[in-house]
């Protein structure tokens, strides 16, 4: 069995987040955003709270923003995920009120606000993860 077959990974072609993982697979963050108010839809969802319009977007930003917050996970539950690791929260510097997990090695030094960067992580051909490390 390959890595990929035991992990858990992302439904790539689901409708409402299909345009994040197919700009992950480019090397890109994205975000949904309203066609007609400009609104930032985020989780992604088909339709706009603020305004009622199906009609959005994806928008490639800057791969960059702010640790918001982590754990450090050290009782190891799944075989791909050798401990310690550390789940780390990003707030993106391009789109307030967006905030992404990510993945890290180890048990790093870290504080809150500190700048990180996406780092993307090529799993098969389908599953890009993108992971965010300190910057
Ligand atoms: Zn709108």
């Amino acid at each position: 069995m390959t890595q990929s077959q035991r992990r858990v990974l992302p439904e790539t072609q689901d409708p409402d987040t299909g345009g994040f993982w197919e700009g992950a697979r480019l090397g890109e963050i994205r975000v949904l955003e309203c066609s007609s108010c400009g609104t930032l839809l985020h989780m992604p969802r088909a339709y706009c709270y603020r305004c009622g319009s199906w009609d959005n977007h994806w928008k490639a930003v800057a791969g960059t923003g702010r640790l918001h917050s982590w754990t450090v996970v050290e009782h190891q539950v799944h075989p791909d995920f050798p401990t310690p690791y550390t789940v780390v929260l990003v707030d993106l510097d391009a789109a307030p009120g967006a905030r992404l997990v990510g993945y890290l090695d180890g048990a790093p030094e870290l504080a809150v606000g500190q700048p990180m960067r996406a780092r993307f992580e090529n799993v098969d051909d389908d599953v890009t993860l993108p992971q965010w490390d300190p910057a």
